[in-house]
């Protein structure tokens, strides 16, 4: 016999189903996360410009995204990579928020910006990057807010759920559990999808979990085919890159669909989608 799923996440105890919490439906503007919808969140990796962030937003809401994603400060790898507009990035996810009735997600990289971002954002994302940055999961805990937690490259599930739980354990019940892609010895794409890891975090956690196509992909021809296996692995929502002109994006460039095709994705998506409404499927997540 293997070990039970509570015993292999034990640090992770709030994390888990139980008898009393099957689901957690994380509020955002006038919606949930984690319930029957599936939630899209699309947007540019970087904010560069209101020429660049409101054109993009009008498309993705168009085309069925209910959150604008897009980066005010950047976790760059490189020293010599666009750091982010900062506070004039978030100013214009704000505006974006006015014109278009979006709701924001935006990346948080220091405990000492939490208080900031939190003031323009409608959910903070801590980074791959971030993910094990334990002070910073305590200020977003904090802050109230919802939080959109990105899986670190070499983190496994048991990682990701413990880091969950110090978010939970500052009295904030709204984490959304975001698989990117780990690294493996595979490098045909960016980073490996792992798709299990969705079905058993649906499986044990209460938690909403969200794919992220474009950060495993890491080339566009792939983002839709990806989108549509989040789909049947049995994310609530995903978080996919759009920009408009990908070519000249200062991030993520190569990983960025145009606004046509983000909108072909997301009519391709509707069939699959149906599916997801099925008893028999959303019955899957037992935990046992
Ligand atoms: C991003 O969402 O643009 C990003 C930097 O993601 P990750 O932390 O998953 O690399
Ligand atoms: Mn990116």
């Amino acid at each position: 016999m293997g070990k039970s799923w509570q015993e292999q996440f034990a640090d992770a105890p709030d994390t888990l189903k139980s008898a009393s919490r099957q689901r957690t439906l994380v509020p955002v503007l006038d919606f949930h996360i984690g319930g029957d919808q599936f939630i899209t969140m699309a947007g540019p990796c970087s904010v560069e410009s209101e020429a660049q962030l409101f054109p993009t937003a009008e498309a993705v809401a168009q085309s069925g995204a209910r959150i604008l994603r897009g980066g005010a400060f950047k976790p760059r790898s490189s020293p010599y990579a666009f750091q982010g507009l900062g506070l004039a990035g978030l100013k214009l996810l704000d505006q974006a928020r006015r014109r278009t009735g979006l709701a924001v997600v935006t990346e948080v990289m220091s405990e000492d910006d939490v208080p900031l971002v939190a003031e323009y954002a409608d959910i903070l994302q801590i980074g791959s990057r971030n993910m094990e940055n334990f002070s910073l999961l305590a200020a977003a805990g904090r802050s109230g807010r919802p939080v959109l937690l990105k899986r670190g490259m070499v983190a496994t599930i048991a990682d990701m759920l413990r880091s969950a739980q110090c978010v939970l354990e500052f009295g904030n019940p709204h984490v959304l559990l975001c698989e990117r892609g780990i690294r493996t010895f595979e490098t045909a794409t960016r980073n490996t999808f792992d798709v299990a890891a969705i079905a058993v975090l649906k499986a044990v956690s209460h938690l909403p979990v969200i794919a992220d196509p474009s950060h495993a992909a890491g080339v566009r021809s792939l983002v839709p085919t990806f989108a549509r296996i989040g789909v049947a692995a049995g994310a609530d929502g995903q978080i996919v890159e759009v920009h408009p002109a990908p070519a000249t994006a200062l991030s993520d460039g190569d990983q960025s669909l145009t606004f046509e095709e983000f909108d072909q994705m997301m009519t391709a998506l509707e069939p699959w989608l149906a599916l997801r409404q099925q008893p028999a499927l959303a019955a899957a997540g037992v935990l046992a």
